[in-house]
């Protein structure tokens, strides 16, 4: 197949015209054609519409925002607050008088500040907390250093592993009911697994621990990537915390959602200082054209690619590809959602993943080479991880796999 011709899984003709019409509009991609940027779950590139939301704002009303009364001071703290109503709009949150957004750098800043403003003043003594042990570092650390901070002032947590299974690369669902005790009071999960790709099944984590105990969402993977909807009685979770650098935004932009319905409202603590307006600017613009775009449709592009990938690197002898097996069977009866979401990771047999890297780079491939920030991994085993958007072609994953198979 050549990429004119339609890919399975998608709409055809149609999506691959609305596919070449979203990749032009990203000049750092079109500038490069000889290279193919598979690196978006470390961060996404930017459409235009992002970059020149930025330079709309910095010439024109560049201000501090909450501070001073003249109109640019005026316009960049109704920019700011009208993002956190758009944060909301974009996730369908159903009920934004209740929510509040928290703006950050990322991710790992946003899970910080959830374990040290939010989590620290809500647990008690004898307390238990479920964390995951397996996934990004950043969904781990903060939750360890939430029990020292609690033990310095002799409160004693208890943190239990959210158990796991290495074949599925999904929790272990039935384990959970286990873990889960009178003493539960919140769960820090991950909604897209950052090396298996696989969507964690956090319905299920909200079934085993019932519907009063908080759960919090690492939603780096997901936000941008795959619609994120709170209207879905599905993901009944209190907090969706995200990076806006993997979801189109510019690097150190970030959001918390929380709900404020189980548990003490959230109100980070202490003088907050000047917010990344440029940051929250990018935000606002990238979730603008995330819509447009269509997250169901972005998914499904991506998910068409994917399979793509999988389906020809699993007859290829010497690679070895991470996570669920079953999904990437002939003919798998995985629902789609429980497919690899834009995420493919593996290892060669005898190519160490980081000259496997350099080797890729060297026929214009950019991926991710080495331990992953995976809590707990091997930092010697590494693995190579291709990571799609919107963005990547068809081209680009059948060129991978004739480079991928000449190394065999
Ligand atoms: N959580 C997951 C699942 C991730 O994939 C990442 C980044 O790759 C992070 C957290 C950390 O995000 P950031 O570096 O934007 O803080």
């Amino acid at each position: 197949m050549n990429a004119a011709q339609p890919l399975p899984g998608t709409d055809g003709d149609k999506d691959l015209l609305w596919q070449r019409e979203l990749r032009e509009q990203f000049p750092i991609v079109e500038a490069h054609p000889e290279l193919a940027y598979l690196d978006s779950a470390a961060t996404s590139q930017k459409p235009r519409a992002v970059l020149d939301a930025v330079q709309t704002y910095l010439t024109t009303s560049n201000a501090n925002a909450g501070r001073g009364t003249y109109p640019w001071a005026n316009r960049t703290t109704e920019l700011v607050e009208s993002t956190r109503e758009r944060v909301k709009e974009f996730l369908r949150d159903p009920r934004p008088d209740r929510s509040g957004v928290h703006f950050t750098g990322g991710t790992t800043e946003g899970l910080r500040t959830v374990a040290r403003d939010w989590l620290v003043p809500y647990l008690d003594d004898g307390d238990e907390i479920l964390v995951p042990y397996a996934d990004h570092r950043a969904n781990l650390d903060p939750w360890l250093e939430a029990r020292r901070l609690l033990a310095e002032r002799g409160i004693g947590v208890r943190v239990r592993a959210l158990p796991y299974q290495a074949a599925s690369g999904d929790y272990d669902h039935r384990a959970l009911g286990e873990a889960v005790g009178p003493r539960t009071r919140f769960v820090a999960a991950t909604h897209v697994h950052h090396v298996y790709g696989g969507d964690m099944n956090v319905h299920r984590i909200r079934e085993a621990v019932g519907p009063d105990v908080p759960i919090c969402l690492d939603a780096a993977q997901s936000v941008g990537h795959l619609p994120v909807r709170l209207d879905d009685p599905s993901l009944d979770v209190d907090f969706v915390v995200f990076s806006g650098h993997k979801a189109m935004a510019l690097p150190g932009s970030g959001a918390i959602w929380a709900r404020n319905a189980r548990g003490p409202e959230f109100r980070p603590g202490g003088w907050q200082g000047t917010p990344n307006t440029v940051g929250i600017v990018s935000l606002r613009a990238a979730l603008d054209w995330l819509d447009a775009a269509g997250p169901e449709r972005i998914a499904r592009w991506t998910a068409a690619l994917t399979t793509r990938l999988t389906d020809r690197l699993r007859h290829l002898g010497p690679y070895e590809i991470l996570g669920c097996q079953a999904g990437l069977a002939a003919g798998s009866t995985l629902p789609e959602s429980q497919r690899r979401q834009g995420i493919v990771t593996f290892r060669h047999r005898d190519i160490p993943s980081d000259d496997l890297g350099f080797i890729l780079f060297s026929h214009g491939f950019m991926v991710r080479a080495d331990s992953l920030c995976q809590a707990g991994a091997d930092e010697r085993a590494g693995s190579v991880r291709v990571s799609l958007h919107v963005y990547n072609t068809v081209e680009e994953i059948d060129r991978l796999l004739t480079v991928l198979a000449s190394l065999t």
